[in-house]
């Protein structure tokens, strides 16, 4: 794998000045991949200045220009695709079908970029002055930032970072420390493609740290946060104060609700991909399923079954489905959440080992709302089966948790599916499939506390850009 020691500002790629020497590890093997210096926060100043500086030329391209300068970028990114996958199976634990997901929404999210310019349309209207006429424009927000979580270092960076510069912004990115290594990537692939200098700089450092300072610098007029609950509540806070627009892409606890009607088998396949996909450390991974009493059984049955035959261990295997999580502290965090679940009463149905940081698939039953595992994101490959007595009550249990991204339906009655699903209180819901969906030119984000704004299509370029009334006097008014 490449090693990225530096940072990326103004496009040169420069040591950090901070105080910290930070270490880049493998969390499947636990070695040490290399370390760099931190950012401080005069790299962070000089981070948004040369973005300040580079934004009126870049906002002022044309969109044929900057429709070339992405699809240069589609071009370095296929051309450096194993690349890609070492970097992301190393530094964060990713296995191949999962980076085949995060790698193709890459694309996607340039290929549909490229038509971003055709949203930034304006307004002529009328006025009540004599002689006057109203302008509105559509115009970049200026400098955005940026601040990534470990799970799709890539995918959520790029979701961010290309809408803001095709919409005419200049970005600073912050990366998660577990996976810096991936924004360094960005920054390498921006400079293949040939980017003015400052268009996109890359600053890592601790989230505790500079995070604040990040943040609340005049700079940025909008943050684009991806992250937990926690963090982004905090976020919110910082920016509301100093009356900075945040995109707030947060946690979730998904649910699968099973009907009576539904195919059991089906379901359960489809569990198998919401709950392990990426070991679970997805914001819409499947936390809990809602199962009605004719398909419990049989739905936890298949659930079982199939789950056995997951392969876990190293994210180079191509066979393997279900990697390490970042790191060892999570597994031991979810050892304890697993323990106190099962202390409350829930029963094991399939007992995953825990060896390291690899988590091997778990299934709860006869789990309750209150419990440990079904209250808490769990981030890993472990889900509680929750019985319920029919759809009402299912529905009550399902939206009796803080969060609200993407929850799941099965049923053979599709128009009461698709009523059901109006009454979850999710920004999104999927009919007779699993929770985890993505898909570029559709809106995504979430309600409660999953997050603040929609990503993708006009959703991002509205979020993405202001507007600004201009209007002009044709005539002598005094
Ligand atoms: P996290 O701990 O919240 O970290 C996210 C980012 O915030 C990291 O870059 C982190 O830097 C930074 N950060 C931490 N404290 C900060 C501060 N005070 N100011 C500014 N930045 C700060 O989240 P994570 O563990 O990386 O990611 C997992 C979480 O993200 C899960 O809850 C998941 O559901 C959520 N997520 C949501 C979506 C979505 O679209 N809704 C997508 C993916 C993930 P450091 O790493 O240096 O601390």
């Amino acid at each position: 794998m490449k090693y990225y020691d530096k940072q990326f500002i103004d496009g040169v790629w420069r040591e950090g000045s901070g105080d910290k020497i930070m270490e880049n590890r493998n969390p499947y093997t636990g070695e040490l991949i290399y370390s760099y210096r931190s950012a401080s926060t005069q790299d962070v100043d000089d981070a948004y200045e040369a973005a300040k500086r580079a934004q009126p030329q870049w906002g002022a391209t044309l969109p044929e220009e900057r429709r070339t300068y992405l699809k240069r970028l589609a071009q370095v990114i296929r051309e450096m695709e194993s690349e890609i996958f070492q970097l992301l199976a190393e530094e964060s634990g990713g296995t191949r079908a999962k980076f085949g997901f995060e790698y193709g929404d890459s694309l996607k999210v340039i290929d549909d970029a490229m038509g971003y310019h055709m949203m930034m349309d304006g307004r002529i209207m009328p006025s009540n002055i004599p002689g006057k006429d109203n302008y509105v424009f559509k115009i970049p927000k200026g400098v955005i930032c940026v601040i990534a979580p470990f799970n799709f270092p890539l995918l959520l960076s790029l979701r961010s970072v290309v809408p803001a510069i095709a919409c005419g912004n200049t970005v600073v990115l912050k990366p998660s420390t577990e996976t810096p290594g991936s924004a360094f990537l960005i920054a390498e692939m921006f400079e293949k493609a040939g980017f003015p200098h400052g268009v996109l700089n890359v600053v890592a450092g601790r989230g505790s740290e500079i995070g604040d300072y990040i943040v609340s610098h005049p700079v940025p007029s909008l943050i684009s946060f991806t992250g937990s609950t926690e963090v982004g509540q905090h976020i919110g806070k910082v920016a509301g104060e100093l009356l900075k627009d945040v995109s707030l892409e947060l946690g979730g606890n998904q649910v699968m609700i099973v009907l009576d009607d539904a195919d059991a088998d089906q379901a359960a396949r489809a569990a198998i991909v919401g709950a392990y996909s990426h070991q679970g450390q997805i914001c819409m991974a499947l936390n809990r399923v809602l199962a009605t009493p004719k398909v419990y059984d049989d739905f936890i049955k298949a659930f079982v079954k199939y789950s056995k035959e997951v392969k876990v261990g190293d994210p180079f295997d191509q066979q393997v489905s279900i990697g390490p999580l970042i790191n060892r502290q999570q597994a031991e965090k979810v050892e304890e959440r697993i323990r106190e679940t099962i202390q409350a009463g829930a029963k094991v149905e399939l007992e995953g080992k825990i060896e390291g940081s690899v988590v091997y698939p778990w299934i709860l039953s006869g789990v309750t709302n209150d419990m440990c595992a079904a209250r808490c994101e769990m981030f890993a490959p472990v889900c509680s089966v929750i019985p319920v007595k029919d759809e009402e009550e299912a529905i009550r249990i399902a939206n009796d948790t803080e969060y609200g991204l993407s929850n799941s339906i099965f049923t053979k009655d599709l128009y009461k599916g698709l009523q059901l699903a109006r009454r979850l209180e999710s920004g999104m819901v999927h009919v007779n499939d699993q929770s985890i969906h993505h898909e570029p030119h559709v809106m995504f984000g979430g309600e409660k506390n999953s997050g603040v704004g929609r990503f993708n299509g006009h959703w991002v370029v509205d979020k993405f850009t202001t507007e600004k009334w201009i209007s002009v006097q044709r005539t002598d008014r005094y």
